[in-house]
């Protein structure tokens, strides 16, 4: 975004005026599923970036961990997200914090499509993919391993 509307107008369907709805990830290199990205706000002149997930019914996002932290706000829907070893319910308005480093995945597994506003920094590492160990690990947890099979 090179312009500076000062409004963009909501349209139906959580999309916004001339916002594009992009895939979630440019590249085929790490899983999800049945997930879009709209970036709404991004300005060199601001540090953070504001971005609007949303997920089919079924659908996650990628099991990953980063140094750039993660402010999500639940806006429609409901599921669950994985944030470091807990496992959590989901609903609008629920306010998220990733820490840096900390394993997350969220996913919609409450019949209906899950869409959440996710605050980040403009300037991020690439995310990490957990190795088979990580995820073994993860999977002892038998709270962890459900949610992962949701
Ligand atoms: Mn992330």
């Amino acid at each position: 975004m090179t312009d500076r509307p000062i409004h963009r107008k909501a349209t139906p369907d959580y999309r916004w005026d001339k916002v594009d709805l992009l895939p979630y990830k440019e590249d085929g290199s790490a899983p999800f599923k049945s997930i879009t990205r709209q970036t709404l706000f991004a300005d060199p002149a601001l540090a953070g970036e504001l971005r609007y997930f949303e997920m089919a019914d079924g659908g996650f996002s990628t099991l990953e961990r980063h140094q750039h932290m993660h402010a999500v706000l639940i806006l429609r829907g409901r599921g669950h997200c994985l944030v470091g070893d807990d496992v959590r319910a989901i609903e609008p308005r629920d306010l998220i914090t990733i820490p840096p480093m900390t394993w997350h995945q969220f996913r919609a597994t409450g019949g209906e499509p899950l869409g959440f506003l996710c605050m980040v920094n403009a300037a991020r590492d690439k995310p990490q993919l957990p190795t088979a160990a990580d995820l073994a690990r993860l999977k002892a947890d038998p709270k962890i391993a459900a949610f992962l099979e949701s």
